[in-house]
Parts: C-alpha cells; structure tokens; sequence
C-alpha cells in the first residue's frame, strides 16, 4: 500500500507492449493468463492453469430474461475453484520475485484457498485470516495446501486489521486486497480476454458481483491499457456492481450519488465473497461507475439462491451464489429497460457451487 493510506497500481510502457502483444501474437500463446506477459510484472509466471475460462452463451436464460446476446464468463474453471487465482498467481509469483517468504492475508473465503494454493506451487508459507462462520470448503483446502489458517470471530474487516497489526513482527508479506497492487494485475486479464472472446470488441453490459472490487478495477484498468494500445477506442462496457442486500456498501453509495463509501454494520450474506464491509477501493469503484455509465444493484439472498438454481437448470452451470447474484441483478435492470433487448451482456460467476455446499444446501431446501 501507499504510505497515504491508497492503493497504487503497476504502470507499463504500453507503446512498447503494443508492438508485441497482438492479436496474431496472442493466437500461438499459452491458454493461461501469462499469455498477456507484456502488461504483467517481469517475474517467473507461476501457474496452476489460470484463466482463459469459457464465455457461454446463455441463450435459454438470456430468452427468459427478454436479451437475446447473454453471456456467463465462467470463472468456476480455474484452479480452486474460483477467480481468485488469477489475482494470486500473479501476486504470489511476483511476492516471490521480491523475496517474500511467508504471505498472509485476510480472506472471506476463496482468496485464501487461491493464496494457500499459489503458495505451495511457489514453496512459500502462507498466514491465512478468515471469519470462523467461513464456507467449510474454504477452510479444507487451505489447510489442506499446507497454509498456517487462523479463524476469528468476526468478519474480514476484523481478520485485516489481525493480519496488520502482526505482519511487521512476524515478517509476514501482506498480500491483502489492494495492499499490494498486484492481484489487480492478475485479476484484469479478464478484461483481456473478453476482448479475446468477443473478436477484437467488449460487451456493452458486465454485470459482476462486487466485494474489495478487485475484478472490476482491473477489468477498467486493462480498458483503459487497451485504448492507449490502440485496441479499442473510448467506449466502454457500463459496469454493474452488483451486491448483496445484507452487505451493500457500493450500491448505497452510488443511491445517495456519494465519492465514497459508508462501512456497513452487521454485515451478513450468505455470499461470503461479497461479505466485504468497508472495501478500501470505495471511491475507484464509485468514479469507475460513473465513467462508464454503469450502474449499482442489490439483491437479497433468497433472490441469489433461486437465481442460482434457474442458472443451473437452464443453462448446466452450477454457480457460487455470488455468481447467482449477478443473474438476478441482470432480470431487474433488463426488466426496468436499463438493458436494451440487442445488447451483448455478461455476467461474472466468479466462483463454483461446490465451493458452497452451506448455501446450496438451502437453496434446494423446497
Ligand atoms: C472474492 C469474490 C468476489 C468479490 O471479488 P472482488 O473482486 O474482490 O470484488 C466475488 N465472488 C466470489 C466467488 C469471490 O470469491
């Protein structure tokens, strides 16, 4: 982090990467995200097989919802299981690179698996910090990777502010979301890969489901990096942040037309990746919004949990119901005409069902 407290973000000699990180370049490169090597840092990639998830067609689901181009960016396919491992593949690669021996963050659930993970691959220790109430999943695989788990009772908010008053002591690297400015990297490749999947364009709607914001930032911050390459122009997809009810920071803010965020209290969804009280990237999100005319959403968790269901039914994807969320958020503004019937949109499901065992469990309760 920056002494003054904000994040700061990698920065590239763009007109440079240009000259090689093109299109017929990309056609011969590696289906993992290493493959856009020229806007990452210049570590040794480490890679578990990251990215390059599917972008299904939703067409039975897209026709229910009255859109005739819906699109699922299927992040449940990579490594453990969610697309956290983008952002820790790239941050543990290039914590390595600076010499970090032992990693520790705060996790509401699928950034520690992914942490506890990229670290065995890097044969570095990892601290990992999560809410005692955390999916059951969560805490198996990161003890399984051999990852040192602490649980807390209370939330990630809580879990930060443990791993921040030790890690100076006990030379812990933190690898907290946006403390560190490279899972920002990791996670913008999807931004690139959109642009992959869609032939040369970008959707005019991503709908994703916000916690600390990392995807979305990145996803801006890769626009941003593939306008100054000379890839696309100065449009943009409008994003949607989309947030539970129990836990909706963004989406308050953006009602009440706010710079920044108020922390939530008693912040409680059963989506434990949205579960993120008082993101630190508040006001980038809240400016992102506005630049590209997107718009903040909530949903409850009962709507998150039938959405989940009618996704997998129509369409064969068993989501994480953070991805669900995104499904119900999509009917409500397409309803409401915010989406226009023609246009290309995608959802983020960010995570897997199988992960969530807890959630599905209740979701199929009637
Ligand atoms: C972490 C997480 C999110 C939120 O991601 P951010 O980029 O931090 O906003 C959403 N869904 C799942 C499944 C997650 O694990």
């Amino acid at each position: 982090m920056c002494t003054c407290g904000k994040p700061y973000f990698a920065r590239y000699d763009l007109a440079q990467a240009a000259r090689t990180l093109t299109h017929q370049n990309l056609l011969t490169r590696p289906k993992n995200l290493w493959r856009y090597a020229e806007v990452l840092p210049g570590c040794a990639p480490l890679t578990l097989g990251e990215g390059m998830t599917p972008l299904v067609p939703a067409e039975r689901l897209g026709a229910a919802m009255g859109l005739k181009r819906l699109y699922v960016k299927d992040e449940a396919l990579n490594p453990t299981g969610s697309f956290k491992a983008r952002g820790m593949s790239v941050a543990v690669a290039q914590a390595k690179h600076l010499g970090a021996k032992t990693l520790a963050a705060p996790t509401a659930g699928n950034a520690g698996g992914a942490l506890a993970a990229y670290a065995a691959a890097a044969g570095l220790g990892a601290v990992i910090v999560m809410p005692a109430d955390t999916p059951a999943a969560n805490v198996m695989e990161c003890r399984a990777f051999g990852a040192k788990v602490i649980e807390l009772n209370g939330l990630i908010s809580d879990c930060g502010r443990y791993v921040a008053e030790r890690k100076d002591h006990e030379g812990w690297y933190d690898i907290s979301t946006l403390k560190e400015p490279y899972r920002v990297e990791g996670k913008k490749t999807m931004g690139y890969e959109l642009w992959e999947q869609f032939d040369g364009e970008l959707p005019e709607v991503i709908l994703y489901p916000t916690g600390g914001g990392v995807g979305l930032i990145g996803m801006c911050k890769a626009f941003d990096e593939m306008q100054e390459m000379g890839w696309i122009g100065a449009e943009r997809p409008r994003m949607v942040v989309v947030q539970a009810a129990g836990c909706a920071p963004i989406v308050k803010a953006w009602e009440q037309k706010q710079d920044t965020a108020e922390p939530i209290q008693h912040a409680a969804t059963i989506a434990s990746g949205l579960r993120v009280p008082g993101p630190l990237g508040d006001f980038l999100m809240l400016r992102m919004l506005r630049q590209t005319r997107g718009t903040a959403v909530s949903v409850t968790d009962e709507e998150m949990l039938h959405a989940g269901r009618d996704l997998a039914a129509a369409e064969g994807i068993f989501a994480a119901p953070e991805g669900a969320a995104t499904i119900a958020a999509g009917r409500k503004i397409a309803a409401s005409g915010w989406i226009r019937r023609e246009e290309a949109v995608v959802l983020f499901n960010t995570g897997s069902g199988y992960k969530y065992s807890e959630a599905w469990q209740r979701a199929l309760k009637d």
